[in-house]
């Protein structure tokens, strides 16, 4: 057992080194070497299948162009170089849900290679090498039954991009960082689902640990089975720990696979690791090598969206949000297109400030009505128009805020424009005559002398239940802001 203090002593003495190695299934809608749908998640096992993908002999698999288009798009994102040639070699190795014996794979030439991502940690931007970007093949899925196990093969043959990193973070916490800035752009460039908990993305970690100030690299570990980014950051922490406790007692650590066991908090040996000759690799022989021109790269460039990174910047310079409201709103590439289609429908003078209030609305009202009822932002039922509406209504001191939240908890409900719910319902401008408001809130004040006379004596809080009152009586018409402010002049008044 560790204490928090050996832990800060152990922390001091090793430095801990990460790469990960991170799969993620492409959004094509045709299968690797085939043409089968790999629109399969709803579906019967075994219903998305051919003989191309169930491995039978004297087949031939012809290369799915959109999936390399989008290896060397991410590529692109990461700052890759793409060479002019780039080939597919056989992985042999036999597993039950392997179909053929050996996966179709990139060894040698991969389709990119030397990029890097950056991540923001303890205030410092952090690079982080990307050794390369390849294209491969997903394998069935066997399912595990008390005494028997079960093969699904629509999974097999669906498009699974690789992306390496160079062995660049120090901490789990860096590691855990680096998954989600990867992820952001995945999904950014629409070429994964980025459903780690679906499996649709997936993340091996190598780790090892070694004095600090050695420059060689100590005996790493491999990391699987984590399916979220806080099991990545836990089971590398735990394997960390494990390391330099092995090496603190004298003991060897081996190189090997261990899985990550999510219930028990702890990682187990599962093999010893490979290494890459036992794979047989060679090229493969049914595919032609790819020549990549030059052009279509330039063409694939120009078809990068806005990556997370230049979105999150413009937020600040163009919209003059903080950094925080920039990031919630850019980490959810569906609600930063959300903000932008607002600020489209919203004919204001005053863009910053349309965009304050926008981000506002959005990220407090707007996302509680979306988790109180379980849905996305994408499948909202208030349109951008409908909310460039609502602050349209707040701009011109049509409605309070008050009666914003209960018009929009209404267009959720109903999908209508707020102004046509404004109009349904009757709904009162607020009073903007202040005369009438003071003669309301001295017949308020007259008719509760004892709580005025308590908030004189010094009870602050006994303000609220006057205001309380105003508000009803007004029936919420009234600004809350300007009630208290009323409140307190006239009760600074001596009666
Ligand atoms: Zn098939």
């Amino acid at each position: 057992m560790i204490t928090g203090t050996q832990q800060t002593h152990i922390e001091t003495d090793y430095e801990v080194v990460i790469g990960l190695e991170v799969h993620s299934q492409l959004l094509t809608k045709s299968k690797m070497f085939c043409s089968c749908s790999t629109d399969y998640a709803n579906d019967a096992p075994n219903t998305h299948v051919c003989p191309v993908c169930m491995g039978m002999p004297g087949v031939l698999p012809v290369i799915n162009r959109k999936a390399v288009a989008y290896t060397i798009m991410t590529a692109l994102a990461l700052n890759c170089s793409i060479p002019e040639y780039s080939k597919f070699d056989r992985k042999n190795y036999f597993y039950p849900d392997l179909m053929k014996g050996y996966q179709i794979s990139q060894y040698d030439i991969p389709l990119s290679r030397n990029g890097y991502l950056t991540v923001e940690h303890d205030g410092q931007t952090r690079k982080i090498g990307i050794t390369r970007v390849h294209l491969e093949e997903d394998t069935a899925r066997l399912l595990h039954h008390e005494g028997y196990s079960l093969i699904d093969i629509n999974r097999s043959g669906t498009p699974l991009m690789e992306i390496v990193s160079e062995p660049d973070m120090r901490s789990p916490e860096e590691a855990r960082l680096y998954m989600q800035k990867l992820r952001e752009i995945l999904v950014y460039l629409g070429v994964s689902s980025g459903r780690m908990e679906e499996g649709s993305l997936r993340c091996d970690a190598n780790i090892s640990i070694r004095p600090r100030g050695q420059q060689a690299l100590g005996v790493k570990t491999e990391i699987k089975n984590m399916n979220s980014f806080r099991s990545v950051e836990r089971a590398l922490e735990y394997e960390a720990q494990r390391q330099i406790e092995m090496a603190r007692a004298g003991k060897p650590i081996y190189q090997e696979t261990r899985g990550w066991v999510e219930t028990r908090g702890i990682t187990v040996s599962q093999r010893s690791k490979e290494q890459a000759h036992d794979y047989r690799y060679f090229p493969e022989p049914d595919l032609p090598p790819l020549i990549i021109s030059r052009a279509w790269v330039e063409e694939l460039r120009m078809q990068l969206p806005e990556l997370p990174d230049a979105r999150r910047a413009r937020y600040s310079s163009e919209y003059g949000l903080s950094m925080q409201d920039a990031n919630v709103l850019t980490e959810d590439k569906a609600l930063g297109d959300y903000f932008e289609q607002v600020m489209a429908a919203s004919q204001v003078s005053d863009r910053k400030a349309r965009a304050k209030a926008t981000s506002n609305w959005l990220l407090s009202e707007v996302v509680r009505l979306l988790k109180a009822n379980n849905i996305t932002i994408q499948a909202c039922p208030i349109t951008p128009a409908a909310l460039a509406n609502l602050l349209d209504l707040l701009d011109k001191e049509r409605i309070t805020g008050k009666q914003a939240k209960e018009v929009l908890d209404e267009a959720f409900t109903t999908g209508e424009m707020p102004e046509a719910i404004v109009t349904r319902k009757g709904i009162k401008p607020p009073i903007s005559d202040q005369g009438e408001l003071v003669r309301i809130i001295e017949g308020v004040i007259a008719n509760n002398a004892k709580i005025a006379n308590d908030y004189r004596g010094g009870k602050t809080n006994a303000l609220q239940a006057l205001v309380g009152q105003v508000m009803k009586q007004t029936r919420g018409q009234a600004r809350a802001d300007i009630v208290q402010k009323l409140l307190k002049e006239k009760l600074g008044e001596t009666p």
